[in-house]
């Protein structure tokens, strides 16, 4: 008997493009939502961008963030149910969108995703992760109703945050063989579309590499698109395996030892070169993937990331331990072997 199904939760529209942020209403309107919308930024996105958005909508209540924790999203939670809210509107790079999400999804309401940075795929997917104590938790919820992405407000952000996005998408190749590895070793469940769409997006990345420069509007809608499109393959997915293997199993770990040192995308960048190594040998693709991330300006050793070799080394020996999910390093990979990786790659 057939009795397969799936449950594909895309984002309805996406705009992407110079200015915009002046067409979010009209995005909303194309939605037929009910309900006000409920602004949820933090300062430096509502001093940018904020008057923008209350311009287009009369009245709108908001809240201004100052940090992505679980208090926030009560915060949330309780001021959109305070204001009626019928949906939210999250303007900012990651944390306003993360507290969004999982307030939204509490509310069991929509929201729209305005990133005013494009620095990581959580603008796009319906992963949320919310810093508690020394850890982060990684909670599936709904991807956004709509995605309205103003390059040129994109491009004005720190060159770094774009930077971490590029890395973000970059690691998307060794994500991919930790996907493939574990559906043959563990017959986990395996997208061919969505591996395929994950991958050729880290390829297109690295094929535009030349464009991708501070300064330059094109970045951002490189990145952005990228962005977008793996964020479709998770949903095509319904999970994260396309876009997250080891190396974030690498970086979550970092966040735990080492917290708020470097930027996620950075982070998932340098893990990449080495769960890369892991995957294909000291001859393998590793240098390509170090290659397109320096080409960037993205970090590709421990001092660029401003960790020290030590931490590295702690966190991948150890990075298996985060989630119950089969990737490159198995059950663990060694002290001898993670130096090894860790010194031929150059990372320490
Ligand atoms: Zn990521």
């Amino acid at each position: 008997m057939f009795d397969k199904s799936t449950w594909i939760k895309l984002p309805r529209n996406v705009l992407q493009g110079h200015g915009v942020l002046d067409d979010l209403s009209a995005a909303v309107d194309e939605l037929y939502l009910s309900g006000d919308p409920f602004l949820v930024t933090s300062p430096s996105p509502d001093r940018i961008a904020g008057d923008r958005v209350r311009e287009q909508f009369d009245g709108i209540s908001s809240v201004s963030l100052d940090r992505a924790s679980f208090e926030s999203v009560e915060r949330v939670v309780d001021a959109a149910r305070e204001a009626d809210a019928g949906y939210l509107i999250a303007l900012g790079g990651g944390k306003p969108i993360d507290v969004a999400k999982m307030a939204s999804d509490r509310l069991d309401c929509g929201f729209i995703s305005v990133p005013t940075a494009a620095s990581h795929d959580g603008i796009v997917s319906g992963r949320s992760s919310i810093p508690e104590g020394d850890t982060r938790h990684s909670v599936a919820a709904d991807p956004p109703l709509a995605v309205v992405a103003d390059t040129e407000l994109l491009a004005e952000a720190p060159w770094e945050l774009t930077t971490a996005g590029c890395a973000d998408i970059i690691s998307n190749y060794t994500a991919v063989k930790d996907w493939e590895l574990a559906h043959r070793l563990k017959n986990v469940e395996y997208s061919e579309y969505a591996g395929a769409l994950s991958q050729m997006t880290a390829e297109m990345l690295v094929g535009s590499a030349d464009s991708i420069k501070p300064g330059l509007e094109e970045s951002a809608w490189i990145v952005t698109k990228a962005l977008v499109s793996s964020g479709v393959a998770m949903s095509i997915a319904g999970s994260s395996r396309p876009a997250s293997g080891a190396e974030h199993l690498f970086s979550h770990q970092l966040d735990r030892i080492a917290p708020g040192r470097a930027l996620h995308g950075h982070q998932v960048g340098v893990g990449s070169i080495m769960t890369e190594y892991f995957h294909s040998g000291a001859r393998g693709e590793w240098t390509d993937i170090r290659d397109a991330l320096s080409t960037m300006g993205a970090p590709t050793t421990a001092d660029e990331l401003g960790i020290d070799g030590e931490t590295i080394i702690e966190a991948l020996t150890t990075a298996h331990e985060i989630r119950d999910r089969y990737t490159i390093l198995g059950n663990g990979v060694s002290e001898e072997a993670a130096i090894e990786a860790a010194t031929i790659t150059g990372v320490i």
